[in-house]
């Protein structure tokens, strides 16, 4: 072919599917809460991982900093692991997986999605040395 081909308007394939494997290492950071809101966590709660947590110095807090035996961590990653649907996203240098448990109704009659999201890095992070 000695022409160019311009393809206009190509979307991502709606069934484009693949698999991962999260290391405890390289995840920054769960999302439990509603779906479809804002992302400031009003909604939701974020907890960081330890590691995470020390790298963006939001300091130690118990209830929030996950380790890997975390029991609410180890639900959300379990879960993951045998749902049928979970989406993805790309960003720098990482994932974004969120996973849709269940949809109901908020007081103002709207529909809430309520669900987790994982956010991890393609590699572990470096641990600081101070
Ligand atoms: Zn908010």
């Amino acid at each position: 072919m000695t022409q160019e081909t311009k393809i206009h308007n190509a979307k991502i394939l709606t069934d484009t599917k693949r698999d991962f494997s999260i290391r405890w290492e390289c995840i920054e950071q769960v999302y439990d809460g509603q779906l479809n809101s804002c992302a400031c966590g009003c909604q939701g709660d974020y907890l960081y991982t330890e590691h995470y947590a020390d790298i963006r110095n939001v300091g130690r807090k118990p209830n929030v900093m996950l380790h890997s035996s975390n029991t609410r961590i180890v639900k959300i990653l379990e879960e993951m692991s045998v749902a049928h649907e979970v989406g993805f996203q790309q960003e720098d240098n990482g994932w974004i997986l969120e996973l849709q448990t269940e949809t109901t109704k908020n007081g103002y009659d709207d529909e809430v999605e309520l669900g987790y999201r994982i956010y991890f890095k393609n590699r572990p992070f470096e641990h600081k040395k101070s």
